[in-house]
């Protein structure tokens, strides 16, 4: 049977391994790299070994960054009595888009999903409850997603923050229920976080 070359064969296994992308975009994103200038492969190819190389997370808030504190947390205007929780780095981009929170943020890197096998261990709390524990927090609000492992989340870390004395608070629904935080457009995402509720 007649095989593509070994190369390009290998490109097609590698784009095929990317969250949805089947064997034919696989085989479409293979043959548009052959036909691409040759330099701008070369960056390509650059870029994907770079943010290997120069991303890693905030020692402070586990956000994504190229510079350790983020930029989120070394920044003096930002309001340190208050810290938003984010499942995801790309939750952080959503809610900065409002431009309405001037507090920081703590991205658990995930949520409590048992169907995933994914437990509280496996996310950033431990970080979390170390910076709640410096006196300067006063309120925490949790901005995980409002589908069933957001909320269980939410309920999970409420009950864990409850004997530090510091206020939780949920952001508002109006948020598509089971969506994702990280497409919900800009005025919903102000509007919920405005209208957050105490936990309690
Ligand atoms: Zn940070």
């Amino acid at each position: 049977m007649y095989r593509y070359a070994n190369s390009l064969t290998k490109l097609i296994e590698h784009f095929s391994r990317l969250p949805g992308i089947g064997p034919k975009t696989a085989q479409r994103l293979a043959f548009f790299i052959l036909n691409m200038p040759d330099a701008q492969v070369e960056e390509f190819a650059k870029a994907l070994i770079e943010v290997k190389r120069t991303i890693s997370t905030c020692p402070n808030c586990c956000n994504l960054t190229d510079i350790k504190p983020c930029s989120i947390c070394i920044d003096e205007k930002r309001d340190r009595s208050v810290i938003c929780v984010v499942e995801e780095a790309q939750d952080v981009i959503a809610i900065e888009k409002t431009r309405e929170f001037k507090g920081l943020y703590h991205v658990l890197q995930g949520c409590i999903s048992p169907m995933e096998g994914k437990g509280p261990e496996d996310l950033t709390i431990k970080e979390l409850l170390k910076r709640l524990g410096d006196g300067i927090v006063i309120e925490v609000i949790i901005a995980t997603n409002p589908d069933v492992e957001g909320e269980t989340t939410a309920l999970y870390l409420a009950k864990l923050f409850k004997p530090l004395g510091v206020k939780t608070t949920r952001i508002a629904h109006g948020l598509p229920v089971g969506g994702d935080l990280e497409y919900a457009d800009t005025a919903t995402l102000t509007r919920a976080m405005s209208g957050r509720r105490e936990m309690n």
